[in-house]
Formats: structure tokens, C-alpha cells, sequence
């Protein structure tokens, strides 16, 4: 998508911290991190949000979970915890309309969100 900047992100025409990439998925250090980790998984495929997600591209959240374990073994929070966070949509606060799920961790994160 020609003007989503995740899609710039992904085809590295806007520079990232990258953390893991494969076939499928893209993940990289959010540019104001919320915890001491605050990682973006993100499908390379460009789904707006979680409402796009149909029978036939919905393998592609798996992918990112599976994703996000590894990060998070790789980070070395796995034992002690994180969280995966996405937001959908203008009141769930989506400000990027590129289907994305933070991974944050590193510290206690309180419950509930605002
Ligand atoms: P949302 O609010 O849509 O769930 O999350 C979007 C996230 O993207 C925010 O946490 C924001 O800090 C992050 N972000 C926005 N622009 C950029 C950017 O250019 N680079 C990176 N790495 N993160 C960004
Ligand atoms: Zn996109």
C-alpha cells in the first residue's frame, strides 16, 4: 500500500529496529517505547486491521504469536511476562492502519489499560 507507513517499514524505504523477520511476518522496536520492551509485529501483507481479518488471511495471526514467543525468549522476558496488545480502530486507539500487535514487557505493566 503505497502510502501506509508500516508498508514503507516493511520494504525498508523508512529505516526500523528491526527485531525478526520471516516469510510472513515483520518486527520491529516501537519509535516511543511504552516499556523497556516495546516491539510491533506486524504482517507484511497490508491488512488494515483487526476487521480484515477473513477465513482466508487469519493464519497470518498465528504467525505473528508464534512471532512474538520468540521475540520475547530472544528479549529474555518470557519467564517473567509481557503482554500483546492490539488496537483496533479509532476508539480502540489504532493510529497506524496497518494490522499491528504491540509486545511489551520488561516491566510490571498495570491492568486495566485507559
Ligand atoms: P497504535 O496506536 O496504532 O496501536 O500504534 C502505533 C504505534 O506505532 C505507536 O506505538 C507509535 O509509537 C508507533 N510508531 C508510529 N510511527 C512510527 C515509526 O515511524 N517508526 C516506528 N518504529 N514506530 C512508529
Ligand atoms: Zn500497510
Amino acid at each position: 500500500m503505497a502510502d501506509c507507513l508500516f508498508c514503507k517499514i516493511i520494504a525498508g524505504e523508512i529505516p526500523s529496529g528491526k527485531v525478526y523477520e520471516d516469510e510472513y511476518v515483520y518486527a520491529f522496536n516501537d519509535i516511543s517505547p511504552e516499556a523497556p520492551v516495546h516491539v510491533l509485529i506486524v504482517p507484511k501483507e497490508h491488512i488494515a486491521s483487526c476487521n480484515e481479518i477473513t477465513e482466508e488471511n487469519a493464519e497470518i495471526v498465528s504467525k505473528i504469536f508464534l512471532a512474538a514467543k520468540k521475540i520475547a525468549e530472544e528479549k529474555g522476558i518470557a519467564e517473567g511476562g509481557y503482554r500483546i496488545v492490539n488496537n483496533c480502530g479509532d476508539d480502540g486507539g489504532q493510529t497506524v492502519k496497518h494490522l499491528h500487535f504491540h509486545l511489551l514487557g520488561g516491566r510490571s505493566l498495570n491492568w486495566p489499560p485507559g
